[in-house]
C-alpha cells in the first residue's frame, strides 16, 4: 500500500483547466453496422500548469449529447485537482476512487482518460520531448491502415484508388451489411482497384451479429484472406468471440471497447481474440495504455491502435507487440497539424515535443458547440 504523497514544492502542478466542445466535420461521413458519424462530437481540454506549460488533448464522445456530461465533469475535476502535481498514475488513481460507486466507464471515463492524456502531455512539453521517448522509445514509424466507412462498391473503389495515391496499401471496411453479398461485392472492388497490388485488408462488423450468424458471415469472407475480422459479437460477450475465433480461419480483432485494464484481462482469460486494440481513450489514457501493451507483451499478442491517431502513433513506438496504426481522423478539422501517412504507408509520430496535438484555435472557433 502506497501512501498518497504531499505535493513536493517545486513540482509541476496542475493550475486551471481550459474545456472546449466541438462537432469536427469529417472529410467523409463515416458509415458503421451501427449508425454514421458525420461529425466528430469532441471534449477539448487544456490543463494548464503552475509552471506555464500547458497539456492538451481531446476525447472523441461518440454522441452530440456526451459533450456537456464530459464538459461538466471535467470542471468539477479541474476543481478537485487544483493544486496536485503532474502525476497521471498518482491522478488516475484519485479520480477513479471518486467514481467508484458511480462507475469508471462511459462518461467518466472519458472524462478521467482526457486528463490522463493531457497530463502526460505537461511531463511530455515540460522535458522537451516527444512523449514516445519520454516513454523511453525511438520514434518509429508504424504501418497504418486506412479505416473506411460503409459505402457501396464503386464509391469503396474510389476511395481506395485515392488513399493509394496518398500511401496507403492497408484498409478496413466495415462489412456486416444487411445483404452478404455487398460485403464481398466491396472487396471485390477494392483488389481490383488496387490493379494488382498486394492490399493489407481487414473487417469489422461493429457488434452486428449473434455468433452463430457472424460464423456464417465470416465463413463467406475467408478466401479474402482478411488479416482479422474485428467485433464479431457484443464486445462484453468474450465467450461469444471465442466462439467465432473456433469457427472461422480469419483471426480475431477486439478491444476497442475495454473499459481498462480488467476488461482486457477477462477478454484474455477467455480466450477471445487473436489480436488486441486498446482504445487509448476508453482503457484509460496512456498510463493504462501502458498496462495494456505490456499485458499484451506477455502473451505475444499483436496490438493495434484504435482512433486517436497522434498520440497512438507515439503510443505504438513503447508497445513491444505493436501492429497496425488505424486512421479515421476525427480531430484534423480542428488540428494547425494534423496526421500524414507517408509515402511507404506509414505514419510516424509528431517530431515535437508533447504527445502530437497542436490546435488550430480558428477553427475550435469555427466548430465550437
Ligand atoms: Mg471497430
Amino acid at each position: 500500500m502506497i501512501k498518497a504523497a504531499e505535493p513536493e514544492p517545486g513540482y509541476m502542478k496542475i493550475k486551471s483547466f481550459d474545456i472546449n466542445c466541438v462537432l469536427s466535420p469529417l472529410a467523409i461521413p463515416h458509415k458503421t453496422a451501427s449508425g454514421t458519424i458525420e461529425a466528430a462530437p469532441l471534449v477539448l481540454l487544456d490543463i494548464e500548469t503552475d509552471t506555464g506549460i500547458t497539456g492538451s488533448t481531446y476525447v472523441f464522445v461518440y454522441t452530440p449529447m456526451g459533450l456537456q456530461p464530459v464538459a461538466s465533469l471535467l470542471a468539477d475535476l479541474g476543481n478537485l485537482l487544483a493544486g496536485h502535481e503532474v502525476a497521471p498514475r498518482a491522478v488516475a488513481t484519485l479520480v477513479q476512487g471518486k467514481f467508484r460507486l458511480a462507475g469508471n466507464q462511459g462518461f467518466a471515463g472519458m472524462a478521467a482518460a482526457a486528463i490522463d492524456m493531457a497530463l502526460w502531455d505537461c511531463l511530455a512539453r515540460a522535458a522537451e520531448l516527444p512523449l514516445c521517448r519520454l516513454l523511453g522509445a525511438s520514434p518509429a514509424a508504424t504501418r497504418a491502415y486506412d479505416s473506411m466507412g460503409q459505402m457501396p462498391p464503386q464509391e469503396t473503389a474510389r476511395q481506395v484508388e485515392a488513399s493509394m495515391k496518398a500511401g496507403y496499401r492497408a484498409f478496413k471496411i466495415k462489412a456486416g451489411h444487411p445483404d452478404p453479398a455487398q460485403d464481398k461485392a466491396v472487396l471485390e472492388a477494392m483488389i481490383n482497384a488496387a490493379g494488382g497490388e498486394d492490399l493489407w485488408l481487414a473487417a469489422d462488423f461493429n457488434q452486428a451479429f449473434m455468433p452463430v450468424i457472424s460464423i456464417e458471415r465470416a465463413r463467406r469472407l475467408e478466401h479474402f484472406e482478411l488479416a482479422w475480422l474485428e467485433e464479431p459479437a457484443r464486445a462484453e460477450d468474450n465467450a461469444g468471440h471465442a466462439q467465432v475465433r473456433a469457427g472461422t480461419s480469419i483471426p480475431i480483432q477486439t478491444g476497442e471497447n475495454w473499459w481498462g485494464i480488467a476488461d482486457m484481462q477477462r477478454s484474455l482469460d477467455a480466450g477471445a481474440s487473436d489480436h488486441a486494440m486498446p482504445d487509448v481513450m476508453k482503457i484509460g489514457g496512456v498510463t493504462v495504455w501502458l498496462d495494456s501493451a505490456a499485458l499484451a507483451h506477455g502473451q505475444a499478442m499483436p496490438v493495434s491502435s484504435h482512433l486517436f491517431t497522434e498520440i497512438s502513433a507515439h503510443l505504438m513506438c513503447a508497445t513491444p507487440t505493436a501492429h497496425m496504426l488505424e486512421v479515421l481522423d476525427v480531430a484534423g478539422a480542428v488540428l494547425a497539424d494534423p496526421v500524414k501517412i507517408s509515402g511507404d504507408g506509414t505514419i510516424a509520430p509528431a517530431d515535437q515535443p508533447g504527445c502530437g496535438i497542436e490546435w488550430d484555435r480558428q477553427a475550435i472557433a469555427k466548430y465550437s458547440v
